[in-house]
């Protein structure tokens, strides 16, 4: 199943267009996206059985520019660095025994087609694989963990690398500037992939692919993550795992290339979609 954020209502998104849920559901469900992951069981009894008796639901049509980040506000975003080993070696970094954890602010938050100002003229791109939580995860094991993740997403760790590491670091706020998490074009729900734990990902500047890697090869795979992450804390319906980025970051080339003005930034992962991204100069 494919949940979207179509102008701020939930739907579902199929291949002649989408479903709305309230209107589907004749209110039984409201139309607030973020609302869904609080009824996540019975969203998905319901979406399950849409169409199997009376007439099939009406269809609306998915314009991709009003399609916001499938779960909006969420509680709780969490965001891992240095998961893979090529992004660890291109960082000149050691790949860490735990995850390497921090956050990005949830207002940061953006959907595709997103117009988001360039914060400075060190700007960077990060694509990375998006879990939503779907369940409360309280110290939960990893061989249990994938039953408490709604579906997966394409992200966007935008990061601003002079304001990531100034003052001994801080990497939750340069990576949080306003619209420095695009998330989409839609949540994919785990039982879709053939194998989720090993997804293609990449992501193109202006056309040219920049990064292309798989997730299998993270090193805290999205299982291992929920684990460590809600043997700390519990993980809330909605909330948000940024669960890192391969090589091929503009910091680690020689000379070091960012983001600029005019700039267009295509993240993709197999299963999912592709969500675009444009980059602008401030106050345009
Ligand atoms: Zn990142």
């Amino acid at each position: 199943m494919r949940l979207a954020n179509l102008a701020g209502r939930a739907v579902v998104v199929t291949g002649g267009g989408a479903v709305d849920l309230a209107e589907a559901s004749d209110g039984r469900f409201g139309p607030d996206p973020a609302a869904v992951f609080d009824h996540w069981d019975d969203v998905m009894a319901f979406v399950g059985g849409l169409g199997s008796h009376g007439a099939a639901p009406a269809l609306v049509p998915v314009d991709p520019a009003r399609l916001g980040p499938p779960s909006p506000t969420p509680r709780q975003v969490f965001a891992i660095g240095l998961n893979y080993r090529s992004h660890a070696a291109e960082s000149g970094m050691e790949v860490p025994s735990v995850p390497a954890t921090f956050t990005k602010f949830p207002a940061c938050l953006t959907g595709q087609e997103a117009r988001v100002e360039l914060s400075g003229d060190t700007v960077d791109w990060e694509v990375e694989l998006v879990a939503v939580v779907g369940r409360r995860a309280d110290r939960v094991r990893a061989d249990r963990a994938w039953d408490h993740v709604a579906g997966l997403t394409v992200g966007q760790d935008l990061s601003d690398r002079t304001v990531q590491f100034a003052a001994a670091r801080q990497f939750s706020l340069g990576k949080s500037f306003r619209g420095y998490a695009p998330a989409g074009p839609w949540l994919v729900t785990p039982d879709e992939f053939t194998d989720r734990d090993d997804l293609g990902l990449g992501c193109t500047v202006n056309g040219e692919v920049v990064q292309d890697a798989r997730t299998g090869e993270m090193i805290f795979d999205v299982a291992h993550l929920v684990a460590e992450l809600s043997a700390v804390v519990p993980l809330l319906p909605g909330d948000l795992i940024f669960t890192g980025t391969p090589a091929g970051v503009g910091m680690g080339r020689t000379p070091p290339r960012y983001l600029a003005p005019g700039d267009v930034l295509e993240s993709w992962i197999e299963g999912i979609g592709t969500l675009r991204t444009h980059l602008v100069d401030q106050g345009s």
